[in-house]
């Protein structure tokens, strides 16, 4: 299908200041040249380890971030350097759902108030009107009607997730970028906030990009997945081929470490050596072969390219 979200070679560096009079003394390739494309109604998941740039992808993708180089196109429109009210207009559209819901809600406002401000901001709505979506939004979202006269600090780590979630809907988005939704839960919440977001997919006809670092919660969201690693994007597949036959040794690794329910069928976890390097100062060649148990010479002197070697399988490895 049609798709609602490409990315083309897009990289995000941050500036070094360093000295006494605080120049550039280096470049952080926070993203460092990556491509994908999401379609309308799916699910993209985005996993990695900690600082490995999905973050900085998913705020660089909304605008919240400067892209240093490459192109967003949403929609068929290349909002990469968008300003003003053309940039204010896209920003209906695009949504994000924050990792710690308690951060993003202003404590001094009711919860009606903050899930109507983002419908207030883009459109003249009377009282009534604004009062029964936000009410309409509540309902969607789980809560009850008397949370609008509530505060956030009244409510659990979930319902406050869900307050963000129905803010985030507002305004009817057509994607929307999930970052790490439900890591600051309690397990026993996540599985009930994870299959909210897969019914207001359907209801809402949204497409998400679901950033998370657990492969487990991405594997139960997504319909396909980039692995990224270091700021580079490894590996992009369908979800079953991914967990079935990762290509890409950082893969393996991390499908390796996922615990198995049936400890029979529990397959050798592979045991990465050393740590993620600085991603000031990347290593030449793969960025993954410092730490790669497949590694051949060309990986210390050629950097990968992703490309496709199965029928929508993507990898950036020499071993194919
Ligand atoms: Fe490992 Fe080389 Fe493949 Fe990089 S290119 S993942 S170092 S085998
Ligand atoms: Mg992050």
């Amino acid at each position: 299908s049609e798709n609602l979200l490409e990315i083309k070679n897009l990289k995000t560096y941050y500036p070094v200041k360093g000295g006494f009079f605080k120049h550039t003394v280096g470049h952080v390739k926070a993203v460092d040249n990556i491509s994908f494309e999401i379609k309308k109604g799916e699910t993209f998941g985005l996993v990695g380890e900690s600082g490995c740039g999905k973050s900085t992808a998913g705020r660089t993708i909304l605008r919240l971030l400067k892209a240093t180089d490459g192109q967003i196109i949403f929609d068929g429109k290349d909002i990469t350097n968008l300003s003003g009210r053309s940039l204010r207009e896209i920003r209906k559209d695009l949504q994000m759902v924050f990792q710690d819901p308690y951060a993003s809600l202003n404590p001094m406002q009711m919860v009606g108030d903050i899930i109507a401000e983002p419908i207030y901001n883009f459109s003249k709505k009377s009282k009534e009107e604004l009062k029964r979506e936000v009410m309409d939004l509540l309902e969607k979202v789980g809560l009850p009607p008397d949370a609008y006269y509530k505060y956030a600090h009244e409510f659990s780590g979930g319902q406050r997730q869900r307050i963000g979630i129905a803010r985030s809907l507002a305004l009817r988005p057509k994607l929307i970028i999930a970052d790490e939704p439900v890591s600051a839960l309690d397990v026993s919440v996540q599985s009930q906030v994870l299959n909210l977001l897969k019914d207001l997919q359907e209801e809402f006809e949204l497409t998400f990009l679901f950033i998370a670092h657990d492969l487990s919660v991405v594997k139960h969201m997504s319909d396909r997945i980039g692995v990224m690693y270091l700021g580079n994007m490894v590996e992009i597949a369908d979800k079953d081929s991914l967990y079935a036959e990762p290509l890409h040794p950082y893969t393996q690794a991390l499908i390796s470490a996922i615990p198995s329910p049936d400890p029979r069928t529990k397959k050798e976890r592979i045991i990465l050596k050393g740590d993620v390097p600085s991603p000031l100062n990347p290593p030449v060649g793969c960025p993954f072969h410092p730490r790669c148990p497949m590694a051949i010479e060309e990986c210390s002197k050629q950097k990968p390219v992703l490309k496709e070697v199965k029928p929508s399988h993507r990898v950036a490895c020499h071993l194919y």
